[in-house]
């Protein structure tokens, strides 16, 4: 692809998708020397010095696996400093430049190049007119793995007094890993100095405009030229399926000549804009979609998030460059209202000890709040993430596989400062008909172990319902979730999507849960999950009270009798059905009206204590290309059926409608209301109360059979610890079978 034709020119693509990986774009000046490291001069790359141990040079220039041509520059991460640093090239302070490399990251140490390294990445060093040192602009790759070589880019502008700079391409380790950071094909060019449009094609140029402001606004822009193809600019973060981020300015993409279809989505709460435009070649179009709020959920006290997000563990980075900044604002673009960014331990660390840093602040949308928070990852009493963590818990995070502490540490560390724990993905690996012999699975890892003892103890953990990749396993959780609502637990339901935004793959927000907050503070938030005030979706919004309390909240009643369920739910992409559950059965339907909204007011009898909730489907959006496919036999309205009989429609049934649904198209749960009657607590169904005892059981199998779970190569923990985790699942089974006796006598 390197096609050389002079030290200062290269062709480079522009800015494509790698659809068109091959086609070659215009040319633009490159002002870095031997771009790609082809050209010798002394044994090494003609342009460049090298610094670091002497030894190690000529490693660094190797003549296989290069990018483009046959040379490239590639540092293995050994305890060394090592870097290529370019000649002087001359740049104008206060002008924007773009940098743009080739790079290829591999290994297999986690987290290394954060934990035990320096900067790996690139450093531009300005230096003014006299050739003094005037400024420096770094980019660290954090990713541990790209997938095959991915093109990285940055902009900066060098400092006012800044006539020149040199590029470096750097590896500092600290310790021996083994890491590789390769680099080739460099680029240093003025933005100004834009590729132009290949020959025969055409220019979009668009700007969004949210909510009639005139400042260029954030969403998500699809744009399918006349060639069938998804394309996306240069300077932008494509997914995998080709769409990307408009953030906060204008974008220009180069496009085939032919009608091209745009869209525009900006999170559940915006209208879809869609049009046709026409693009000729050597011409620009030009397209300023307006995004309209439809319905405000804000309007009512509840915002919308996600706190599971990431970058870098899982390599397969398409954008090695990326950082939190960025995450966040992909994360606004989608119409999220919150994010927690789940990074490494130490940006945790950071965050909570220092604040600001990863504080987002509201600044182009008053409408977002961002934070860096912690993922547990012990992962044998099951995978949380938290809400607002604003302390460092008393027995440290669980980074690793060890057994202490558990989640129950956290959750009580937290909730005094308003923090909440989620069970993330608590089924995630689960055959739907063998939970609990999966419990006892010592092997498993991930799974929501210890969710029913947080319960039984005390904490307020919520559950995680609902992923953009979800497998089987829904109608399982459900049923589960409703059988702890009948023990008489309060756990409120979350949802969230576990992105790797570096992947590409999944979008932030793509499931989301929302809060009922009041306003749009962590502390809010992190009580509001901690009351289960919520409700998940992956496109439809909810509107739903009983007696006017919405979900978290209480209705008491002085007697059994009728409470009026208020209900409303809409979305972009259409509302098929809802159901109201009252104590885990369908007790109602409603269908949408004539304008496809789903909006009545329904009068439920309730003769004891018990707990309604509201759950919706919708048709999978078409839009939304991010979106699993539907399997072969998965429509909708067929399935629909009608409103059986209430038995025929517990759980197994009614479970498996919500997991086709769930799975293949829109799905949206509230977590419940509770009405009190007379004050009485919920009577315990003793069947669940007795499930959750056997959860016990194989609970406490999993922590005798895992041998490694005590002394591994993490460390190793006391009998004493051991005896803690036993007694805790002990105590939290004289609960369940306290619920179950309780609940066979009343
Ligand atoms: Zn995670």
């Amino acid at each position: 692809m390197k096609l050389r034709i002079s030290p200062l020119v290269v062709l480079c693509l522009a800015g494509m998708t790698s659809a068109q990986a091959g086609r070659e774009a215009s040319t633009v000046t490159n002002l870095l020397p031997n771009p790609g490291f082809e050209e010798a001069a002394d044994a090494g790359p003609a342009g460049w010095t090298y610094d670091g141990p002497a030894a190690r040079r000529a490693e660094t220039w190797p003549d296989s696996g290069a990018h483009g041509g046959t040379r490239s520059i590639r540092f293995a991460a050994k305890t060394d400093h090592q870097r290529w640093e370019s000649d002087l090239v001359p740049v104008r302070g206060g002008e924007p430049y773009r940098l743009e490399w080739w790079t290829e990251l591999s290994g297999t140490i986690p987290w290394h190049w954060t934990t035990h390294t320096g900067l790996v990445g690139v450093r531009v060093t300005f230096y003014d007119v006299a050739g003094d040192r005037c400024g420096v602009f770094e980019r660290r790759m954090r990713s541990i793995g790209t997938t095959d070589w991915a093109k990285a880019w940055v902009r900066f502008a060098p400092p006012a007094e800044a006539t020149s700079c040199a590029v470096a391409l750097v590896c500092e380790a600290d310790i021996e890993t083994d890491g590789v950071a390769s680099f080739d094909d460099v680029s240093l060019a003025p933005i100004a100095d834009r590729p132009a449009a290949p020959e025969g094609w055409g220019v979009l140029r668009g700007v969004i405009h949210v909510d009639g402001s005139d400042a260029p606004g954030d969403a998500r822009v699809v744009v399918t030229a006349a060639d069938g193809k998804r394309y996306a600019p240069a300077e932008s973060y494509p997914f995998l399926d080709g769409t990307f981020h408009a953030l906060a300015e204008p974008f220009e993409v180069a496009l085939p000549p032919g009608p091209a279809t745009v869209v525009v989505v900006h999170g559940f709460e915006y209208g879809v804009w869609r049009d046709t435009v026409d693009i000729r070649a050597g011409q620009a179009t030009e397209i300023a979609p307006r995004l309209v709020r439809r319905w405000s959920m804000p309007a009512a006290g509840w915002y919308g998030g996600d706190a599971h997000v990431h970058l870098f563990f899982h390599r397969f980075s398409v954008h090695p460059q990326m950082v939190p900044a960025t995450v966040m604002d992909i994360g606004r673009a989608e119409g999220l209202q919150w994010l927690s960014f789940k990074g490494e331990e130490k940006e945790a660390r950071e965050f909570i000890e220092h604040g600001t840093p990863w504080r987002f602040p509201p600044t182009r949308s008053p409408e977002f709040i961002g934070e860096a928070g912690i993922e547990a990852v012990g992962d044998f009493h099951g995978h949380t993430y938290t809400v607002n963590a604003r302390a460092i818990p008393s027995d440290g995070f669980p980074m690793k596989l060890i057994p202490w502490p558990m989640n129950f540490d956290m959750a009580r560390d937290l909730a005094p400062r308003n923090g909440a724990i989620v069970y993330a993905h608590p089924y995630g690996g689960l055959q739907p008909d063998s939970v609990i012999a999966g419990m006892a699975n010592p092997e498993l890892l991930l799974i929501g172990r210890e969710w029913p003892v947080d319960l039984a103890l005390g904490q307020t953990p919520c559950f995680d319902l609902l992923r953009p990749e979800s497998r089987n396993i829904l109608g399982a959780e459900l049923q589960d979730y409703y059988r702890m609502l009948n023990v008489g637990f309060r756990s409120g339901l979350s949802a969230c999507t576990d992105a790797y935004v570096d992947q590409a793959r999944t979008l932030p927000g793509a499931a989301r849960t929302y809060a009922h907050a009041g306003e749009l503070t962590w502390d809010a938030l992190g009580a509001a999950h901690r009351r289960g005030a919520t409700f998940v979706t992956n496109g439809p919004l909810v509107w739903f009270s009983v007696n006017g309390a919405q979900p978290g909240d209480d209705v008491s009643l002085a007697r059994g009798g009728k409470v009026d369920v208020a209900l409303r739910a809409v979305s972009n992409w259409g509302v098929i059905r809802a159901e109201i559950i009252v104590n885990g059965d369908v007790a109602g339907t409603v269908m949408p009206r004539a304008d496809g909204e789903i909006r009545d007011t329904v009068s439920v009898t309730m003769p004891a204590s018990g707990w309604i909730a509201l759950r919706v489907f919708g048709p999978r959006p078409s839009d939304m290309p991010s979106r699993r496919r539907p399997r072969a036999g998965q429509g909708e309205s067929g399935q629909l059926g009608q409103n059986q009989g209430r038995a025929a429609q517990r759980q197994g049934q009614t479970g498996q409608f919500a997991q086709r649904q769930g799975e293949s198209g829109q799905f949206a749960h509230t977590s419940p209301v509770y009405v009190m009657v007379g004050g009485r607590p919920i009577r315990p169904d003793p069947d669940a109360a007795r499930y959750f005892a056997s959860w016990m059981d194989a609970y406490r199998t999993a922590v005798l059979t895992r041998a490694d779970l005590f002394h591994n190569p993490n460390g190793t923990w006391s009998d004493e610890v051991k005896q803690q985790i036993l007694d805790r699942i002990a105590r939290a089974k004289a609960v369940y079978e306290q619920k179950a006796r309780e609940g066979a006598r009343r």
